[in-house]
């Protein structure tokens, strides 16, 4: 009885042993721009193992294949015996493993994509964005796992990744899904260290450039302050922000305790320029809370095998976007002044993109796959954008939560609460947002949500930003002449980059592509077209000479008063208190 037992718990035993993986990441020739994996998979049940490569990364809501860099694809069992494979699909291997228990996967992949902010292997340096590089198995992606870094040279390794105490350069995760959220910067960047809270935040830069780090320092702290106060706790032990200081850089990616930022090397003494990196900065840190906790139910977990649809996109980029600039405003990097003029410019953005009028919010969110990373050619047209229109709905739907609360609440507390309520292993949608809209706006948003997320209703923003006292007015005269054309100088040629639908050079015939060689007779240049245009009067014709697909083509255009006036945004002479109220709590400065 009692040995029966025994072999009982040893079969149970070798049963629930779960499947393990770890990896171990090499560069020995960084110029080959070859990335060199090892994965060992234990405990593997079965006669077979399917691999899969990533199909996108966080951030970033596009399929970009990972797979399609992957060479020399190699499987063997301990003893270095080759295991016969072939590729089932573009991004699975499967492995006829036999008897063995353990597999040991080798692969190279080609890192040169450094603008994508995926992987990237040269003589200055390694970026990794362990999905971009890193198989996976289902059976082991909920385990904790190893990763073992041997960088090249003399170079050091700053990550996200908690290491493993003792062992130089190794680091573990809880999880695929964690690990693949924490990207390596592999070389000699220079690392600086800043407190907030007890917690370490690290200031990793690669790259040279005229930045002063003890700016950066004091300047980060602010926004990890400022962020502490509005969600009201750092989540996470230690927070790590990778720059990039390289020429041509720009643009981030949010990650679980870091981001990864690009910027040009020169532009720390450029005032403006800088700000607009603090810009970056703050946007990226907000996502720490706004997408990396509170997440889409639909990107809840990650499936990194196919496109994760969801209506909710505008929410994690929309409402991130009003926010790193309202913060900066808090945080005393703007003044009001400043921030006006921001409202007036997302205004005249709003109601210039024809886009807006076409593809309700809820859809370009969904469609983010297909379509605005696509980079389309009739994007402006066709579809709305979920940053820029969903940093327009999150300022109006700010505006209509502090009116109809009488200044009790507002979108920072809906997010507050949605960050408490919606742990990022739960998930929110649009109609749980919508119902924490109800609860602290006391009445129906349902109208709202409809009109402005799920239709293509024009923004009511003279409407909202009277809440605050502030006024609306077209800033130039309504009585311009305009064409709908934008052009695009493609070296010596004038080129024409977009039509707005239903403009005088829509209804003049004119397509996209058209080279315009000249107007009237005389050559044109992108650069005077448009001044050569204002000059000229409504009823006017002007006769285009083109190339289209190299015929010569003779257009006429009849001019006509057309196009969006720029606004400008101004205080009342006479606001109310709710109105002065709202205006100084919405942007924590006097009225
Ligand atoms: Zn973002």
């Amino acid at each position: 009885m009692k040995n029966l037992l025994l072999f009982l718990t040893v079969i149970t035993m070798i049963s629930s042993a779960k499947q393990t993986i770890s990896y171990t990441l090499s560069m020995p020739q960084p110029h080959t721009h070859l990335l060199s994996v090892e994965i060992r998979i234990s405990n593997i049940v079965g006669a077979s193992l399917n691999m899969h490569m990533p199909a996108w990364r966080t951030g970033r809501y596009v399929l970009m294949d990972f797979s399609g860099g992957v060479q020399n694809f190699a499987a063997t069992d301990e003893k270095k015996h080759p295991l016969p494979f072939k590729k089932t699909d573009k991004d699975t291997w499967h492995i006829e493993k036999g008897t063995t228990g353990t597999v040991i996967v080798t692969y190279k992949v080609y890192a040169n994509e450094f603008n994508m902010r995926t992987r990237e292997l040269n003589s200055d340096h390694a970026f990794v964005d362990p999905l971009s590089v890193f198989m996976y198995t289902l059976e082991s992606k909920d385990s904790p796992l190893q990763l073992t870094v041997i960088p090249y040279g003399n170079w050091k390794v700053t990550t996200g990744l908690d290491d493993v105490s003792g062992t130089p350069y190794m680091y573990t995760a809880p999880n695929f899904e964690h690990f693949g959220d924490c990207p390596l910067e592999i070389g000699n960047q220079q690392d600086f260290e800043f407190f907030v809270d007890g917690k370490k935040h690290i200031i990793s830069i690669f790259g040279e450039g005229n930045w002063n780090i003890d700016t950066l320092i004091s300047d980060f702290t602010k926004i990890v302050i400022a962020n502490k106060e509005f969600w009201g706790e750092l989540p996470y032990n230690r927070y790590l922000f990778m720059i990039h200081c390289q020429p041509n850089a720009g643009g981030g990616t949010e990650h679980i305790n870091s981001t990864v930022m690009g910027v040009r090397p020169f532009i720390f003494s450029n005032l403006i320029a800088y700000k607009g990196f603090l810009g970056l900065v703050s946007h990226e840190y907000f996502h720490t809370w706004n997408v990396k906790q509170l997440r889409p139910k639909a990107i809840v977990p990650y499936d990194f095998s196919k496109e994760n649809y969801t209506e909710e996109l505008w929410v994690s980029e929309g409402t991130t976007s009003y926010y790193d600039d309202l913060i900066l405003l808090r945080a005393k990097f703007w003044d009001t002044k400043r921030y006006l003029e921001n409202i007036a410019q997302m205004v005249n953005n709003e109601r210039l993109r024809y886009g807006n009028s076409v593809q309700p919010l809820a859809e370009a969110s969904f469609d983010a796959w297909i379509k605005y990373w696509r980079g389309r050619q009739n994007a402006q047209n066709a579809e709305s954008d979920y940053y820029g229109k969903g940093s327009h709905v999150s300022l109006c739907l700010d505006l209509e939560i502090r009116h109809r609360s009488k200044n009790a609440s507002s979108l920072d507390t809906v997010l507050r609460t949605m960050y408490q309520r919606f742990p990022r292993t739960k998930g929110f949608t649009n109609a749980n947002l919508q119902s924490v809209c109800e609860e602290f706006g006391g009445s129906s948003f349902k109208e709202f949500f409809l009109q402005y997320i799920y239709s293509t209703d024009p923004l009511p923003w003279e409407q909202v930003l009277a809440y605050a006292g502030l006024v609306v007015t077209p800033k130039d005269t309504l009585q311009k002449v305009g064409t709908g054309i934008t052009t695009l100088d493609a070296g010596e040629k004038t080129k024409i980059a977009n039509i707005i639908p239903l403009s005088p050079a829509e209804r003049s015939g004119l397509e996209i592509n058209d080279e315009i060689i000249a107007m009237n007779g005389i050559r044109v240049r992108s650069a005077d077209f448009t001044e050569r245009i204002a000059a000229m009067n409504a009823g006017d014709s002007v006769s285009l000479l083109l190339f289209r697909n190299d015929k010569i083509k003779e257009i006429t255009m009849k001019l006509e008063n057309y196009g969006t006036p720029n606004f400008l945004i101004t205080k009342t002479g006479t606001p109310t208190e709710q109105q002065k109220a709202i205006f100084e709590q919405w942007l924590h400065s006097p009225w």
